[in-house]
């Protein structure tokens, strides 16, 4: 089946219309058919630390009940089945975004990016500035870090 929309999280995702592999098992049981299997596919976004693109395999497990339409369970506890056929797409979407990492990495030990000039360190492994910090940064790093007046009455008065 094609990837529906909106498959993933934010930072990750599987594009719409990316092939996902079903191998699924269908069992009638008493209130309706329980759908378990795997889905398999691929998943994109950016390394959270150094904003490269990365893929991402993505092997999940599925699980479902679905409850033919006269049962009375509640509909957040089991999905439906309507005119004989089951919505695998929440399913999906479900397992699939539980498998995403919450913060993706292009490599465990990503370096991520200089925080001066935004170079991406694991292509640069030698990579540093030796000039000292431009004064003018350092003058605005000093000044959002000063107390701010009025405010806070420090410890020693409690
Ligand atoms: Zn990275
Ligand atoms: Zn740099």
């Amino acid at each position: 089946m094609p990837a529906p929309s909106e498959l993933g999280t934010v930072v990750l995702a599987v594009p719409e219309g990316e092939p996902v592999q079903l191998e699924l098992r269908v069992e009638s049981v008493m209130e309706g058919v329980l759908v378990t299997g795997t889905a398999r596919t691929r998943a994109v976004g950016e390394c959270a630390r150094c904003l490269q693109d990365i893929e991402l395999d993505i092997d999940v497990d599925l699980q479902e009940l679905y409850v033919y339409p006269e049962s009375d369970a509640e509909d957040d506890e089991a999905g439906r089945v309507v005119d004989d056929r089951v919505d695998l797409d929440p399913l999906l979407r479900d397992a699939v975004v539980l498998a995403l990492p919450f913060r993706p990495l292009c490599r465990d030990d990503c370096p991520g990016l200089c925080p001066r000039c935004g170079a991406r360190l694991a292509d640069d492994p030698g990579h540093g500035h030796d000039e000292p910090d431009d004064p003018r940064w350092a003058a605005l790093a000093g000044w959002t870090h000063d107390d701010r007046p009025g405010t806070s009455p420090g410890p020693d008065e409690e």
